[in-house]
């Protein structure tokens, strides 16, 4: 049996982490591998922020207060975690993912880029998977076209996207986000092959 954190033979553990610039669209991607790949194991991060309509408590997120976070933390039962936007924490929960992976499922985290970082220094032999935007111009679009932020809001935004692409390169895999069920067909059948 593989062992995570080794990658003996040149094989990696089944673990992939899904990353991205903001607004690239990773929790579209991810939540169409949910409906359409079963046999792909999504990780169910806890995170502080509130429920939106439709999301369902241990299923899209694990959605906890700042004290059961911290008490998360206390016991380290977190892979990795991060504040996002200066906001709220999120952080995967160590045991199921493990778990899974241990038993061969293909496991799939959705994370943000300074969390994906922390994978890769704990688990070298996980596979980092980035996805990008067809072009710079597709993600001012997806950014500025909701129009719901004001000038100075969308510039900082833009600014973090710039820093945010040029991380791709500490990637093992680029997938281009432009169709969403050919991005998560790319990425699940790059996950079959870790088998
Ligand atoms: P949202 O609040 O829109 O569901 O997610 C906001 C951001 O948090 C997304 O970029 C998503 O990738 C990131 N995120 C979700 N779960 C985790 C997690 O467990 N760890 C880290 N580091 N980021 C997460």
């Amino acid at each position: 049996r593989r062992r995570l954190g080794t990658d003996a033979a040149g094989d990696r553990p089944p673990l992939t982490v899904l990353a991205g610039p903001t607004a690239v669209g990773k929790g579209t991607v991810a939540a169409y591998i949910r409906e359409h790949f079963p046999e792909v194991k999504l990780s169910v991060s806890a995170t502080t922020r509130r429920p939106r309509p439709g999301e369902i408590d241990g299923v899209h997120y694990f959605f906890v207060d700042d004290e059961r976070f911290d008490r998360m933390l206390a016991a380290d039962e977190l892979l990795e975690w991060a504040t996002v936007h200066n906001k709220y924490r999120y952080g995967t929960p160590r045991g199921p993912v493990v778990q899974a992976a241990e038993r061969g499922e293909l496991v799939l985290l959705e994370i943000d880029l300074q969390g994906a970082r922390q994978v890769r220094a704990s688990m070298p032999a996980a596979r980092l998977v980035f996805l990008a935007p067809p072009s710079w111009d597709e993600l001012v679009n997806r950014l500025v076209g909701r129009g719901t932020e004001d000038a100075e809001e969308r510039d900082r935004r833009l600014e973090t996207a710039k820093v945010e692409l040029a991380a791709a390169e500490e990637f093992d895999e680029v997938i281009i986000n432009d169709e969403v069920p050919r991005a998560a067909a790319r990425l699940v059948e790059l996950m079959r092959g870790e088998r």
